[in-house]
């Protein structure tokens, strides 16, 4: 029996599905029941009535399904696989954090711990950080743990920021440099980046989009697209447009931690049940608070 056919078995068995975000490898985006960015899975793994959530991703993403669903197993087939950038703020220092600005909101990417996320008033994407932004009754926010993403909201609210100062080790390395290079190698395309990447970068960029904000993008235009974000994104764009040429913006935008996931990590996590995440009830309450206003607020406009 194939591997894939293996994992299509057991998830029967087992009454799971599995969902995969736009960064997986190829070969997991395609057994994937869902894949997506960070709000639509959230989003769909409200939705799901499966007994077993698979989550292929990171492991702050398996940790906010695990939120939102206390009564699923969620299960991480790679809990070593981390976020840096959700490791670059603890709940000890944003409640330090919290103090230096009395009276601001605060805003949390959902690239962070849940322990992070319970400190926070409400939780945002890269696709609606504006809008939960906008949203909010304060004048000042504070804004965790992207760096980044927080100076992109900023250009489009009156609020003041406080931003974090974390990054995405994998965007933050794409430079102004590597935009212009890849716009002489492919005269005509745009170029697409995602928010997590460095204010030059963002403003050599045709267009900003979350990951699901560039698939909607490619369906508008005929134009090749230089894409600005971890490279996985562009096994989904060539499938959905085929035909078309993508190029990633330089051969190093690969987050190595998104990688860890495998076909036999998958197969080995449903025949073995592993490993299932859970979250002390007094952290999960207060994380799923900010995630379901976040949700109640919509998907952004990008
Ligand atoms: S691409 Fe960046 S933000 Fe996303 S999981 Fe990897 S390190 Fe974290």
């Amino acid at each position: 029996m194939s591997i894939i056919d293996e994992i299509f078995k057991l998830k029967k068995e087992r009454d799971a599905v599995i969902l995969a975000h736009n960064y997986q490898r190829g070969e997991v985006q395609d057994i994937a029941d869902y894949t997506g960015d960070s709000l639509g899975l959230s989003q769909k793994a409200v939705d799901i009535e499966a007994k077993v959530i698979v989550f292929c991703g990171v492991d702050f993403m398996a940790e906010s399904a695990a939120v939102l669903n206390p009564d699923k197993t969620v299960l991480n087939p790679k809990p070593e696989a981390k976020c840096p950038m959700a490791e670059m703020i603890t709940a000890d220092a944003l409640r330090a954090f919290k103090k230096e600005h009395p009276g601001a909101a605060t805003v949390c990417y959902v690239n962070s711990s849940a322990a992070v996320k319970a400190e926070s008033d409400i939780c945002c994407t890269s696709s609606n950080s504006i809008k939960v932004v906008n949203s909010l009754e304060q004048d000042e926010v504070i804004f965790v743990p992207d760096y980044n993403l927080a100076m992109y909201t900023q250009r489009f609210t009156a609020k003041k920021i406080y931003p974090w100062n974390g990054f995405c080790p994998t965007h933050h390395q794409i430079t102004a440099g590597d935009v212009l290079v890849s716009r002489m190698e492919h005269p005509g395309a745009e170029v697409v980046v995602h928010p997590e990447c460095r204010q030059e970068v963002i403003d050599l960029a045709d267009g900003v989009y979350s990951t699901d904000g560039m698939l909607k993008y490619a369906k508008t235009t005929d134009k090749d697209l230089i894409i600005g974000t971890e490279v996985g994104i562009i096994h989904r764009l060539k499938k959905e447009n085929p035909g078309r040429n993508f190029y990633p913006v330089s051969g190093y935008v690969v987050c190595p931690n998104m990688k860890m996931i495998t076909l036999e990590t998958v197969r080995d996590s449903l025949r073995d049940m592993r490993t299932p995440i859970s979250v002390p009830e007094d952290i999960r309450i207060k994380a799923k608070n900010a995630l379901d206003k976040m949700l109640a607020a919509g998907r952004g406009e990008k």
